[in-house]
């Protein structure tokens, strides 16, 4: 009897391993042939499981529920805006790796606020990016491998193309996907074609009402849509009638649509195809950015009637895309990570209207405030604040040297005034974020790794909770920006590839995602990384 067990037991085991030799041997031979990265701008981590009645099974379900879901990962950084969020996204670096300390920063060099991605040579191009991204090291790493980016802004395809891959988006002038002549000359000839069609003009004087209206409230409270800043002539409640193509605004107004994602997923079926996406001799990397949610968010709220219409429509079409791939490639055989840049707060007078302590802070009359209050200080004619690009107060270092100032009082001076304005929490000197002399909180730490001494301001301020920081501070209606919750919760799911089902709440960072896609390819992470490997997906494949 003992024997027959131990027999029986021992012709398992062997079995077992056999099994998984076999196992381990099959996925060695099939590496993935697409690796797809889907970021949806502003897709606070709650939002899916918010409406998930309300989802198909082909879209974000089919990632959610097949795949290895990561429901508690939350930015560790303190700037959570596309720019950052993006290169969090496909770097794995923190902000003094990547480099991209915001959508805009103050360059000290040029003596003016800048975009993230700007270039004086290409007027746009991925040159302020520090770190290699995921896609560069696919291309370098891997014989024959492209890398490619889709998005509906600037930034959010520059970014995840990196310096090797290629970079399309959307350009509200004219309805076409273009791209920068940083990436060459020579045009496309199936974009060129694919422009020519004007795909973008099918929505001209389409009216967006919601797919099912008994649930057009949303789960706002009636007050939302007072609140709301629509793109001019989109209304502030349903329906959202578009311009007329004959009318300049068309393709302006588009992105503050839902059917700018759809457009969006129809380019990138284009490119697939054209481009022959997973047919080559290694995997092809492609990296695409949904925006309209983002729009939305600004426009009418996170908890918007229309931003709920937004996600249940890029559900389906997310859908028709991944049945399209797995046609294509074989759902199998593509790697697909699915995150956000990052969250999003409630519109602040709603905030005020429930009782929290919200507001708007004013740039210019922040700047204007700091300086009077220095001049009078210092006992000076000269404004000492050169600019204040949020989160970042920045010196007149050559005005202070010049007036024979102190620097380092000048620095303190300007901490202690931005501490006494309404709706800032934290001014914290850039001497002490260099030196590492702050309070040793979990908040400091993001703030730490938001910072990068070339770019960032010579000031660094937190915003209190619920408080709306932005360049422009009557933009929209509601923002992110913040180390805060609401701004750092984002999903992050492994899908396809032989992955999953799992559901994984370890707290992790997107941080990890590039690593761990390095990992699963067997290539060097990009080179600014530092975040850890997700090993449940590397181990589990
Ligand atoms: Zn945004």
């Amino acid at each position: 009897m003992y024997e027959a067990v131990g027999r029986f037991f021992s012709r398992f085991a062997a079995i077992l391993v056999y099994a998984t030799a076999t196992l381990a041997v099959a996925h060695a031979a099939e590496p993935p042939r697409l690796v797809l990265q889907i970021t949806i701008d502003q897709l606070r981590g709650d939002m899916l499981p918010r409406y998930r009645d309300r989802l198909g099974t082909s879209g974000f379900r089919r990632l959610l529920d097949g795949g290895v879901w990561y429901t508690n990962a939350n930015y560790g950084t303190s700037n959570t805006f596309t720019a950052s969020g993006h290169a969090v996204l496909v770097t794995g670096a923190d902000t003094a790796e990547h480099g991209m300390v915001g959508n805009y920063w103050f360059d000290r060099t040029l003596g003016k606020r800048v975009t993230s991605v700007f270039d004086p040579e290409f007027v746009v191009s991925p040159r302020s990016l520090l770190s290699t991204t995921i896609g560069d090291e696919i291309v370098s790493g891997l014989h024959g491998a492209r890398a490619f980016a889709v998005a509906g802004k600037d930034r959010s395809a520059i970014i995840p193309a990196g310096r090797r891959g290629r970079a399309y988006w959307y350009s509200d002038d004219t309805g076409a996907f273009g791209a920068s002549a940083y990436y060459g000359k020579d045009i496309v000839q199936w974009v060129k074609a694919w422009n020519d069609a004007k795909p973008a003009d099918r929505y001209s004087g389409r009216s967006w009402t919601p797919l099912d209206a008994s649930r057009a409230g949303g789960t706002s409270d009636e007050s939302t849509n007072r609140y709301a800043v629509p793109y001019p002539g989109l209304g502030k409640s349903f329906p959202h009638p578009l311009p007329d193509r004959r009318d300049a605004k068309f393709y302006e107004a588009l992105p503050e649509t839902p059917f700018i994602d759809e457009l969006m997923l129809d380019f990138s079926r284009e490119l697939v195809t054209r481009e022959n996406l997973g047919g080559g001799p290694s995997p092809d990397y492609l990296s695409i950015s949904l925006s309209a949610v983002d729009y939305v968010g600004h426009a009418y709220g996170p908890n918007s009637a229309e931003y709920a219409d937004t996600i249940v429509r890029l559900d389906a079409v997310l859908g028709r895309f991944l049945d399209f791939i797995d046609q294509r490639v074989g759902i199998g055989r593509t790697l697909i990570v699915l995150s956000a840049d990052h969250g999003v707060d409630e519109i602040p007078e709603v905030r005020a209207a429930q009782g929290y302590d919200a507001g708007r802070l004013y740039p210019d009359k922040i700047l204007e405030r700091v300086n009077s209050a220095l001049k009078s200080r210092f006992k000076v004619n000269d404004a000492l604040v050169a600019a204040f690009v949020p989160p970042g107060a920045y010196l007149d270092r050559a005005k202070i040297a010049a007036l024979g100032l102190d620097a380092s009082s000048v620095e303190s001076a300007l901490a202690e005034e931005l501490r006494g304005v309404p709706g800032i929490a934290y001014a914290i000197k850039r001497s002490d974020l260099m030196t590492g002399n702050v309070p040793q909180t979990a908040l400091m730490r993001q703030v730490q790794r938001g910072f990068y001494a070339a770019r960032s301001g010579d000031v660094v301020i937190v915003q209190k909770q619920f408080w709306f920081m932005y360049v422009d501070p009557e933009c929209c209606a509601s923002m992110h920006g913040s180390p805060y919750s609401y701004d750092t919760f984002v999903p992050v799911v492994f899908a396809g590839d032989g992955l999953g089902p799992a559901k994984i709440a370890r707290p992790v960072e997107p941080a990890s995602i590039a690593p761990t896609i390095a990992a699963i390819l067997g290539i060097t992470a990009p080179s600014g990384s530092t975040a850890p490997v997700l090993t449940e997906i590397v181990e589990h494949r």
